[in-house]
């Protein structure tokens, strides 16, 4: 993976955490990082405070890419990368009017919706994500 493109994740897990009410700051090991849970499962996931994952967290897009979802905050989301690969296995392939894959979108972007606060103040937060989503490959 190139270099730009990994920090682009730490950016959007980030700015994830930092707006995911689920995501609190703690100390671990002597460092400053974010505990918060995965929007499938529920999971613990650590961040460090430049968004690296310390766990196996990933980008969630609620709304596939390929379906059209964007890098918006509203349609981010932190999860697992087993939870990610299993539903961008199972669902995103789907056509878009598929009621499984309209069903699992719904119920996330409601979930996203209910943990979604202004961004967590005292991070040094970078640009945010859907401030240039025009440079996502
Ligand atoms: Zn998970």
């Amino acid at each position: 993976m190139p270099r730009a493109s990994k920090g682009r994740t730490r950016r959007l897990l980030l700015w994830c955490a930092a707006t995911d009410r689920s995501f609190e700051p703690a100390v671990q090991a002597g460092r400053s990082v974010l505990c918060g849970k995965c929007i499938h499962c529920g999971a613990r996931h650590v961040l460090e405070e430049d968004g690296t994952p310390r766990t196996r967290a990933t980008v969630e897009h609620i709304v596939p890419r390929h379906h059209g979802g964007r890098d918006d905050l509203d349609n981010l989301a932190i999860a697992c990368a087993r939870c990610n690969f299993g539903k961008g296995h199972r669902l995103d392939a789907r056509r878009w009017d598929d009621p499984t894959l309209q069903r699992v979108i719904a119920t996330l972007q409601a979930r996203r919706r209910e943990r979604m606060r202004p961004p967590l103040p005292g991070l040094d937060l970078p640009p945010p994500p859907d401030a240039d989503a025009s440079d996502d490959e």
